[in-house]
């Protein structure tokens, strides 16, 4: 195991890292940008390091800040956490040619991932179920292009190979707008994501998203710890996550979990992994892979009991999978309600200083924030303070343990979505479960 590692994130998943590492005897090093010196994780943490001032290109994605970090405290490895570099296959690179090791997997993986057409490629060639569409970037022929959408039949949709954080794709309901719609994402993905590759697949009305979790060693052994459904979205944005997924039979589960896990054995996976699905009339279609740690990993981890995070470290250290797929055992179900510093009502940014904070407990709950009494949310970062996490023998339980958990939850001086998630753990359609990832933005209203 390591000695020391550097911990290149903030917030939640900063003291989730700091929690992992010190279970191991694992010693930490915190790199914060200006407006973060009051974190949980920097004063908890054995070495802190100031990486920048307070945005984010200047300090949370400033790859040479981080490294010289991991330089003078005489770290050995590097964990990303979620967002951030967290799937930049250069930053993993540069890691490891500084003599670090980056905890995730291998500069390859992550970049092949993060181009879809490659991604779904590789995907197709592995033998897991791909949107209808064969993944080719599409060329300047109108007539083959329409030729191909007649083919996978209306509506589809243009994705940006480079796309990512839904951004970079059009959808298109008739033959009459499809050439435009092309042009129009071409010229989009080449503004944003400096890549012009667009590629046509079906587009899918009302799917649910489905995810499956994998880990993988460095000696050719993967599992996979089931699915989630995280179907709850505003905007692209997770809001609930659950696992297991409502509806999803045991057989479902593991055939497919099996194809993912041995998608990782072929292609030499390292690390956690998120195999994440559209799920439509008994199908399972993969959108995209995500190669590092998820926010809403801890519904996984309350089912199985398995540490994910901490399994990340060991891996990464060299050491094989601590379990078999044999081994891997769910019980119950686990609901995450992700916290936000926002309005609920209106979802503007509510970022300030927290007066008051209890935390709610109980059997089954679990908390997982770094604010406390007197921390000042800063407006620099994404807006999600904390998650809280439920866990019971049923689905009812849990929702039923969330819901009191939620009501016990004190936050006074900001504004969050509390609120918002009271309202979705009362709704009698949320209690039926299996609701598609455009119910909670028609509940809400939003189109
Ligand atoms: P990103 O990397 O930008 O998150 P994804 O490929 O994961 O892109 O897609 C983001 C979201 O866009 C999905 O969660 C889904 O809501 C929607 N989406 C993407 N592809 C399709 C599709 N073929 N049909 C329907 N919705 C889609």
């Amino acid at each position: 195991m390591f000695d020391k590692i550097v911990i290149a994130n903030r917030g939640e998943i900063a003291l989730r890292i700091l929690r992992a590492c010190r279970e191991l005897g694992v010693k930490t090093v915190a790199v914060y940008s200006q407006a973060d010196r009051d974190l949980k994780h920097v004063r908890l943490a054995d070495e802190a390091v100031c990486i920048g001032p307070p945005p984010s290109a200047q300090s949370y994605l400033n790859i040479p800040a981080i490294i010289s970090a991991a330089e003078v405290t005489d770290a050995q490895a590097i964990h990303p956490g979620y967002g951030f570099l967290s799937e930049n296959a250069d930053f993993s690179e540069k890691v490891s040619q500084s003599g670090f090791v980056f905890i995730g997997p291998r500069p390859e993986t992550i970049r092949m991932m993060g181009d879809k057409i490659a991604a779904k490629k590789a995907m197709i060639a592995a033998n897991i179920p791909t949107v209808p569409g064969n993944g080719d970037s599409l060329l300047d022929d109108d007539e083959a292009n329409l030729a191909l959408a007649r083919e996978i039949g209306y509506p589809v949709i243009i994705k940006a190979s480079g796309g990512g954080g839904g951004r970079g794709m059009r959808v298109v309901h008739a033959e009459a707008h499809l050439v435009s719609s092309i042009n129009l994402t071409k010229a989009e993905a080449q503004a944003a994501f400096g890549n012009p590759t667009v590629y046509m697949e079906k587009f899918l009305e009302d799917p649910r998203h489905i995810e499956f979790q994998v880990m993988a060693d460095s000696h050719g052994n993967a599992i996979h710890l089931g699915e989630r459904d995280c179907s709850m979205q505003r905007r692209h944005q997770k809001v609930v996550e659950e696992a297991p997924a409502p509806g999803i039979t045991h057989e479902q589960r593991t055939a497919m979990g099996e194809r993912c896990a041995q998608a990782c054995r072929d292609m030499g996976y390292l690390g956690a992994g998120t195999f994440e699905f559209l799920y439509e009339k008994g199908e399972f279609y993969f959108i995209e892979m995500n190669t590092r740690v998820q926010v809403e990993h801890p519904v996984t981890e309350m089912i199985t009991g398995f540490d994910i995070v901490k399994e990340q470290l060991r891996v990464a250290a060299g050491e094989r999978l601590s379990i078999t797929q044999d081994q891997v055992r769910f019980t119950g179900h686990a609901i995450e309600c992700r916290l936000n510093a926002e309005d609920p009502k209106t979802f503007l940014p509510s970022p300030g200083l927290i007066e008051q904070f209890h935390m709610p407990g109980g059997p089954g709950i679990r908390c997982e924030t770094h604010i406390y009494n007197g921390y000042r949310v800063p407006p620099f970062y994404d807006s999600m303070i904390g998650k809280l996490i439920a866990h019971g023998e049923t689905r009812a339980s849990a929702i039923a343990r969330m819901s009191t958990a939620l009501s016990e939850m004190v936050i006074d001086g900001i504004k969050t979505n509390i609120p918002l998630q009271q309202q979705i753990m009362a709704d009698a359609a949320f209690a039926q479960g299996c609701q598609n990832i455009h119910y909670l933005e028609k509940k809400l209203g939003i189109h």
